[in-house]
């Protein structure tokens, strides 16, 4: 097969992929017309981030530029580019699918392996720390109490949930 039908087989299948998962079904509907861009606030920080190329890179089957790199990380959920997006892209669920394909591909920030270790651990995002135990006591707050997790874990691993791996270090 020449080489620009084997890249646009993997730019269908790659799509595909996306578009069959639950908050991927739009992705096909962007037409690429930058109002995301020019609506997110991300964007406007930070060059490494750009809703518009994100979708591009999705579109094309640029899976492992993708899933290797920062973007998909960077956008904060706060819906700007959804609510305003001509061809209801939901831009935003779109970055949560693109992370879940990421993190099944072992290929997710340390920081969610912490999150999620701690989940499963105390059903808390964030471990309690001595910091913060000590500055609920000077502040005269409670003590924070264990939660319960055994339900926690089964509704986890009804859904399929597992702590995301970490990534050997680089340096
Ligand atoms: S606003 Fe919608 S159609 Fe326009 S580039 Fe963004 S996702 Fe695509
Ligand atoms: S939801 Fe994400 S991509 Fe959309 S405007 Fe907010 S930060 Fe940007």
């Amino acid at each position: 097969m020449p080489h620009h039908n084997v890249k646009k087989a993997e730019a269908m299948s790659f799509s595909e992929e996306v578009t069959c998962r639950h908050g991927g079904e739009t992705l096909t509907a962007c037409y690429q017309c930058g109002t995301c861009a020019s609506s997110c606030p991300v964007a406007r920080l930070d060059s490494r981030f750009n809703p518009r190329e994100v979708l591009k890179l999705a579109l094309l089957g640029e899976k492992d530029e993708l899933l290797s790199g920062d973007a998909i990380w960077l956008c904060t959920s706060c819906f700007n580019c959804q609510e305003r997006c001509p061809q209801n892209v939901e831009i935003a669920e779109l970055m949560f699918t693109l992370r879940n394909i990421a993190i099944e591909a072992g290929n997710s920030p340390n920081i969610y392996a912490d999150f999620g270790g701690a989940l499963l651990a105390d059903g808390r995002i964030v471990a309690i720390s001595k910091f913060v135990e000590k500055k609920r006591e000077e502040f005269g707050l409670p003590p924070l109490k264990p939660v319960g997790v055994e339900d926690l874990n089964k509704i986890l691993e009804a859904t399929g949930f597992t702590k995301p791996e970490k990534k050997e270090a680089s340096q």
